[in-house]
């Protein structure tokens, strides 16, 4: 067994890529959730290292949960968003020593995968969101596309009033016959509410409804899943696996949607892809940044026999997310007739860009020599 001897975080508010090295000095990279990255990089250190360091490199899973065990005053999601640190480095670690890429460790093969175009704004008029897609389908070759309903959290109080009637005729009717069409209402609203809104989205042509009721309130949006004919799905925030099996069982959601880095890395994520697929329930993850979460959510998706459709992948740019620049080397996320290509290099198949990381703040854990 191959001991982890060294823990490094390289961080800022927004992003830190964690290197693991192990007693044979073979090392790995992977990242902790974005947004308050800084502090999720104390926890790594603080609640996450001392358990890792001296442990063996390859049971990743295993490891894991014996840090949820030793760690069970602290659930939660600042543990979930450390412990995707943990995780990622390891998984990119094992595929640099066996020169695979993670998707082939998962049982996948690398390839292209088809994307849909996931918008994050709310504060775009109807005719300008409609504008940028066209631009995307016909520039980037996109078929498929995701905008937004409602506001977040919004107790049915839209952005501003009527957006939500306006937006979805007008983006839908842009687009046309032929484009995959998704909506995600963040939690904004009741469900007497969402279930109307759904009908204007059966109407329009909308295949994916995502999100629609407060996310914690699994009855609610079971009772819309339940009513309308279209995809209700969900599933972002959630990192708790007991939430994840009620929410299958019950079937809350026709599709569910983890987020690699919420859950806490690639081993976690597994579970819930797994209890869906036993349930017949597709997987199609959030991956809202082009951090390393989307590489990771392509690996996965280029693996597990329940995927979805397509992957989600975020179309902000320098004035939505000016730390997502400059995170690494090359073009990963290089579109081509919307789809992008799942790395074929060892672990994630990508590098980090050392410019970034000489910026960064620097934290090390490691075994005593
Ligand atoms: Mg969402």
């Amino acid at each position: 067994m191959t001991k982890i001897s060294c823990l490094e975080t390289f961080s800022n508010e927004f992003v830190s890529f964690v290197k693991v090295t192990a007693e044979d000095g073979a090392t790995g990279w992977g990242q902790c959730s974005t947004y308050n990255a800084d502090i999720t990089a104390l926890i790594l250190h603080r609640q996450v290292a001392p358990h890792a360091l001296g442990a063996g490199t390859d049971d990743i899973l295993g490891l894991v949960q014996r840090i949820e065990e030793k760690e069970h005053k602290f659930p939660g999601s600042y543990r979930c968003r450390a412990l995707a640190g943990l995780d990622t480095a390891l998984w990119d670690l094992r595929g640099r020593r066996e020169g695979k890429p993670v998707v082939e460790l998962l049982g996948g093969k690398p390839g292209w995968i088809r994307a849909y175009a996931s918008s994050m704004k709310r504060d775009i008029t109807p005719e300008d969101e409609a504008a940028r897609f066209i631009r995307l389908r016909d520039e980037q070759g996109f078929d498929a596309f995701k905008w937004r309903v409602g506001a977040e959290c919004g107790r049915d109080v839209d952005e501003w009033p009527g957006r939500t009637e306006a937006v979805v005729p007008v983006v839908a009717r842009a687009l046309g016959d032929g484009i995959a069409k998704l909506v995600d209402g963040n939690s904004g609203f009741s469900p007497e509410r969402a279930i109307a809104v759904g009908r204007l989205l059966e109407a329009e042509g909308i295949g994916h409804f995502e999100e629609p009721c407060p996310y914690w309130e699994l009855e609610q949006t079971k009772e819309v899943t339940d009513t309308l004919d279209i995809d209700v799905t969900g599933g972002e925030q959630d990192w708790d696996l007991a939430t994840w099996k009620r929410m299958i069982d019950m079937r809350a959601v026709d599709i569910v949607q983890p987020d690699v880095m919420y859950m806490g890395g690639i081993a976690r994520t597994l579970i819930v892809a797994e209890l869906a697929a036993k349930a017949g329930v597709p997987c199609t993850p959030h991956s809202a940044n082009l951090s390393l979460v989307t590489i990771c959510t392509m690996h996965l998706l280029g693996a597990i026999p329940n995927a979805g459709k397509y992957l989600e992948f975020s179309i902000e740019g320098e004035d939505y997310y000016p730390w997502q620049q400059d995170l690494f080397l090359g073009d990963p996320y290089a579109v081509q007739d919307g789809k992008l290509r799942i790395p074929d290099g060892p672990g994630w198949g990508v590098e980090i860009n050392p410019d970034w990381l000489g910026r960064a703040k620097y934290q090390k854990s490691a075994l005593e020599a």
